[in-house]
C-alpha cells in the first residue's frame, strides 16, 4: 500500500520548530517511500485561527524547500484540505454515528455544565467531566427538546468499562483504560463545527493516510481516536509519535530557552540547510555517527525505525556551529545575497556600486568567520561605518603609554601605501618588518591599528581587511586614532 502521511497544522500562531520537524520527518518519509505528503489545515477552531499563520506555514515550507502533494493550494482528489470547508462531511459522519448509537445528542447548557464542575471539585470526585446525563435519553425525550429549539452538541459514547489501546512503532502498544478515557467528548459542536477528534479522524481515513508522525503531546489522544475509529468500523492508521524536544534542562522547548519559531531563527541568520539539518537530528539517527546530511540525503534515507524514544535535546550552540558549517560551504554569491539584507537593515549599505564591490571582496574574508549571515554586521560593519565608534583605551596596548601607541600609529601611517601595491602576504611581512625596526611586541603594533581601521578586536585579518577600504579612509582613521590617543596623555 502507497504510503499516504500529512502535516496537519492548526494555523493559530508561528511555525513552531517542533512542528517543522514533524513536517519534515512526514515528508522524508514519504519521498524515501515513493508516497504522499500532505498538508492538511486543521482550522477547527475558528476563535484562535489567523491567516498569518498559513501564511507562516507556506513561507516555512517554501524557505526549507519542501512541497506538499496535495493540500489546499496544490489541490488533490481527496480535497478539500481546510477543514473549515469539509463541515458538511464532518456533520454528516457525526450523525451516522448518532444512529449508529456510537454517539448521542447533547443538550446541557454550559451553565449545568459549569455546576456540575464545580460541584466534582467540591467533592473532590474520583471523575471528573461531564457526568453522561444526556446519554440515556429516550428518542421521545431528544425529539422534544429539538421542537424547543434547542440545539444539541454531538458527544461519543465512550465505553463505560474494558480498555482501548494502540499500537505505536515506536513506544509499543499504549493502553488505556476507557473508565480514564474523556466522558463522552463532544465531537460536534452546536454551531456545526467539529472538535478536533473528530475532524481529525474523519480527514484522516477519508484522505487515506497510512502513518501519522506526530509529535508525543497527542499520545492521549490516542485512544479517543481509537475509540473513534471503532465506532465508525474503520482501520486506525500506523502510529508514530515522535520523541519530544527538550531545553538543556530536561523541560519542553519554550521560549524561555531562546527562539522557537522558524521565522526567529530565519531573521537571525540562518540557514535553512543547516536547520533542516539539525533538526531532523532532533530524535534520529542514522547510524550514530554521521551528523550532516543534505535535503535530498534525508529524502532518501529517512527511516522511522531510526527514530529514537528518549526525548531530544536542542541545543542551540550545535546548531549555531553545524550553521557555521554551512556557511562555509556557500557559494559566494549566495553569501553575498544573504548577508546583504542584514547590512542594509542596520543602515550600513544601500545600493552604492562602490560598497558591493567592498562587501564582494570582503566575502572570502568573512566567511570562515561568521556563524550566521547577520554576524557580518560585526565581523564587517567597519567597512562600511562613516564613523567608528569604539573606547578609545582600547588603542593602548599592554606595556606602551599612549605617547608611545601614538608613535607607533605614526610610524604604520607611513607604510599604508606600501600595503596597496602588494598581496596579503607580503603586506604581512612590510608590518613584520616594521615591528623588529620599532622594537615592539607583534600585538603591540598590530592591535591599535587594527582597533583604528576596524574599531573591533575580532576583524577579519588585519593586512587583507585594510586592502580592502579605500587607502584614504585607512589613512583617515589612523590619525584620528592618533589624535584620540594623544587626547588621554599618560
Ligand atoms: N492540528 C493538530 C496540531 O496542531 C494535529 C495533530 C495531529 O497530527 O494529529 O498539531
Amino acid at each position: 500500500m502507497a504510503v499516504r502521511v500529512r502535516y496537519a497544522p492548526s494555523p493559530t500562531g508561528l511555525q513552531h520548530i517542533g512542528g517543522l520537524r514533524t513536517a519534515l520527518f512526514n515528508y522524508f518519509f514519504a519521498r524515501s517511500q515513493g508516497g504522499s505528503f500532505i498538508l492538511r489545515i486543521e482550522d477547527t477552531d475558528q476563535t484562535r485561527y489567523t491567516p498569518e499563520a498559513l501564511q507562516d506555514i507556506y513561507d516555512t515550507f517554501a524557505w526549507v524547500g519542501i512541497q506538499e502533494d496535495e493540500g489546499p493550494r496544490t489541490g488533490g482528489d481527496r480535497g478539500p484540505y481546510i477543514q473549515s470547508q469539509r463541515l458538511d462531511l464532518y456533520q454528516r459522519y457525526a450523525r451516522e454515528l448518532v444512529e449508529n448509537g456510537q454517539a448521542y445528542p447533547c443538550f446541557c447548557t454550559p451553565e449545568r455544565l459549569e455546576k456540575v464542575r464545580e460541584q466534582q471539585v467540591k467533592d473532590k470526585a474520583s471523575v471528573q467531566g461531564y457526568d453522561r446525563a444526556c446519554r440515556d435519553l429516550t428518542p421521545r425525550q431528544v425529539q422534544e427538546k429539538m421542537n424547543e429549539g434547542l440545539k444539541p452538541v454531538i458527544r461519543l459514547k465512550v465505553p463505560l468499562d474494558g480498555e482501548t489501546s494502540f499500537h505505536d512503532q515506536l513506544l509499543g502498544t499504549v493502553v488505556r483504560k476507557n473508565q480514564d478515557v474523556n466522558p463522552d467528548p463532544i465531537i460536534l459542536k452546536s454551531d456545526g463545527y467539529p472538535t478536533y477528534h473528530l475532524a481529525n479522524v474523519v480527514d484522516d481515513h477519508l484522505m487515506g493516510i497510512t502513518h501519522i508522525l506526530r509529535a508525543q503531546e497527542w499520545i492521549p489522544s490516542g485512544p479517543l481516536h481509537v475509540l473513534l475509529y471503532h465506532a465508525f468500523g474503520w482501520e486506525p492508521p500506523q502510529y508514530i509519535h515522535l520523541p519530544m524536544v527538550m531545553g538543556q534542562d530536561g523541560q519542553k522547548l519554550s521560549k524561555r530557552h531562546g527562539s522557537t519559531s522558524v521565522i526567529e531563527f530565519r531573521n537571525a541568520g540562518y540557514l535553512p540547510e543547516a536547520i533542516v539539518n539539525y533538526v531532523s537530528l532532533l530524535g534520529w539517527s542514522y547510524d550514530g555517527e554521521r551528523e550532516f546530511f543534505d535535503r535530498s540525503d534525508l529524502e532518501r534515507l529517512f527511516d522511522p525505525a531510526k527514530l529514537q524514544k528518549s526525548p531530544a535535546v536542542f541545543d542551540y550552540k550545535k546548531l549555531q556551529w553545524f550553521n557555521g558549517q554551512y556557511m562555509r560551504k556557500l557559494p559566494q554569491d549566495d553569501l553575498y545575497r544573504g548577508v546583504m539584507p542584514y547590512l542594509q537593515k542596520e543602515g550600513l549599505v544601500d545600493t552604492r556600486e562602490s560598497q558591493s564591490t567592498i562587501l564582494k571582496a570582503a566575502l572570502p574574508l568573512i566567511q570562515e568567520r561568521i556563524n550566521l549571515l547577520s554576524d557580518v554586521v560585526d565581523t564587517a560593519g567597519f567597512l562600511f561605518k562613516d564613523d567608528l565608534d569604539y573606547d578609545p583605551a582600547l588603542l593602548i596596548p599592554k606595556g606602551l603609554s599612549s605617547g608611545e601607541t601614538a608613535q607607533v600609529l605614526e610610524k604604520v601611517l607611513d607604510i599604508i601605501p606600501k600595503l596597496y601595491s602588494v598581496s596579503a602576504e607580503e603586506g604581512e611581512q612590510v608590518f613584520h618588518s616594521l615591528v623588529e625596526t620599532l622594537g615592539k611586541k607583534m600585538g603591540q603594533v598590530m592591535m591599535p591599528v587594527r582597533i583604528a581601521v576596524t574599531g573591533t578586536k575580532g576583524s577579519p585579518p588585519l593586512v587583507a581587511s585594510i586592502q580592502i577600504l579605500p587607502q584614504q579612509i585607512v589613512e583617515k582613521r589612523i590619525q584620528l586614532a592618533i589624535e584620540l590617543v594623544n587626547k588621554m596623555g599618560d
